[in-house]
């Protein structure tokens, strides 16, 4: 067969590589680059992410590709750091005994909130996914620490749709990032970073025979007697990894429209560290931003000879207007970095950053092949929820190869 694969992400190149030698392959990438929300600024000393990566050791799915593409030695697993800034100073997060100390909680509180990290990993996210965040926190936890701790993390994730978000997805990623040890949480990172990852896949899929087509916005997708159309080239099927209803935009046919927000993320390299050798630092004050990402307080800084700081927002509907000089002015007088020593700084804005998870979406979730010889899968599949991540969108592009192979026309 002759199989379309529309889009150069993690979830089209995983399905592309399992489905390439069998068949004929060709991915679809309207950036110059492949690699999606993995992409990375290469600059003349180093790559780097445009928009913060780490990996986690239970992703189980990414780890296979990556000791597959022979990249097993280069994943290291590093000390991840967090904290929390409140009324302009941080509090760092990261070990029992800071979370100890912090001064926003009571001892009760924070007993409680221990308790309730615990029993996380238990949660029935089935049961979970129909009931609003917010609720479930207020009757588990009471209305201060939903206030003073959950809301404004909720708040710059999801915004104005905080109050709609499932518990579901509240309780796995406390489940994930609460997988910690005394000295914090373990975090995998490739050294030389992720792009390693895509051009690996790259250079395999090239051995195989699969031919990458980037600069190529896909802009029609029709049905036809005996397959599809593809902006006028003939395939047996197609895998779209596009949102739902992107896809159904395309082929006219009528796909859901999931709840989508977008990501703005200010990248800059800087000769002092913001976050006093914080990798990861929620904002709990009223910011343009929710986080404050030190990538070289996760990896050494010796490697990039500069700080590199990912200034990071989720937005609904467009991104803020003249974002890029709101992040940089408000970054350097909150966390007193002189301008003149930002070495460089570039954003990403990503309209489709990921799916807001709100109550019921569960039953949301499309049915990964709507029409004979289409397919779709992406951050929005199953093994994405309850929330997207690298893993899961491997795993959702071998699902959907698998799908493809089981399937005749
Ligand atoms: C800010 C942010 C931080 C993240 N951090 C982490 C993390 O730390 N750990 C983790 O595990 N996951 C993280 N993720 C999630 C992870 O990046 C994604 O789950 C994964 O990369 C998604 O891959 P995908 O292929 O499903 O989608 P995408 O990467 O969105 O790929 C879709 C591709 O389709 C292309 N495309 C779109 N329209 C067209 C068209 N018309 N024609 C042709 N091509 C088109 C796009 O250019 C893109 O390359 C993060 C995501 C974001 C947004």
């Amino acid at each position: 067969m002759h199989i379309c694969v529309i889009g150069g992400g993690l979830t089209g190149l995983s399905a592309a590589l399992r489905l390439s030698g069998a068949h004929t392959v060709t991915v679809l990438e309207m950036d110059a680059e492949p690699g999606g929300c993995l992409s990375s600024y290469r600059l003349p000393d180093y790559a780097i992410e445009s928009l913060y990566h780490h990996c986690f050791s239970g992703d189980v799915h990414l780890r296979a590709l990556i000791s597959e593409l022979g990249l097993s030695e280069r994943l290291e697993w590093l000390k991840g750091s967090t904290g929390y800034m409140v009324g302009g100073s941080i509090s760092p997060l990261t070990t029992p005994l800071e979370i100890l100390r912090y001064p926003h909680l009571s001892l009760l509180e924070k007993i409680r909130l221990g308790l309730f990290v615990l029993g996380s990993k238990k949660a029935d996210y089935e049961t979970l996914d129909e009931i609003p965040a917010e609720r479930f926190i207020r009757e588990e936890l009471g209305d201060q620490i939903y206030r003073s701790f959950f809301e404004p993390l909720l708040k710059s994730k999801f915004g104005e749709r905080r109050s709609e978000v499932s518990a579901a997805w509240l309780m796995s990623r406390i489940a994930i990032r609460s997988d910690r040890g005394s000295e914090g949480e373990r975090l995998g990172y490739i050294k030389g970073g992720f792009v390693e990852l895509i051009d690996a896949l790259l250079l395999r899929l090239d051995e195989m025979g699969c031919r990458v087509e980037t600069g190529h916005r896909v802009s029609s997708l029709q049905a036809v007697e005996d397959g599809w159309m593809v902006d006028g080239e003939r395939y047996d099927c197609v895998i779209s990894t596009l949102p739902p209803q992107e896809t159904g935009r395309l082929s006219s046919l009528p796909l859901p429209s999931l709840p989508y927000q977008g990501s703005a993320c200010l990248t800059l390299a800087t000769s002092s560290d913001p976050t006093d050798g914080i990798y990861w630092v929620n904002i709990g004050d009223s910011a343009p931003y929710g986080a404050v990402i030190t990538h070289t307080n996760l990896l050494p800084f010796e490697r990039y000879g500069e700080h590199i700081v990912y200034i990071a927002s989720y937005y609904s509907g467009t991104p803020p207007d003249d974002c890029e000089e709101l992040f940089i002015s408000d970054f350097c007088s909150r966390f007193s970095i002189p301008r003149s020593s930002i070495h460089w700084h570039r954003l990403r804005i990503e309209p489709y950053a990921g799916p807001v998870y709100l109550t019921g979406y569960r039953s949301m979730i499309p049915d990964p092949h709507p029409a004979p010889g289409l397919f779709i899968a992406g951050m929005f599949s199953s093994e994405n929820y309850p929330e997207r991540s690298m893993d899961g969108s491997v795993a959702a592009g071998e699902a959907i190869a698998q799908s493809v192979m089981e399937w005749s026309p």
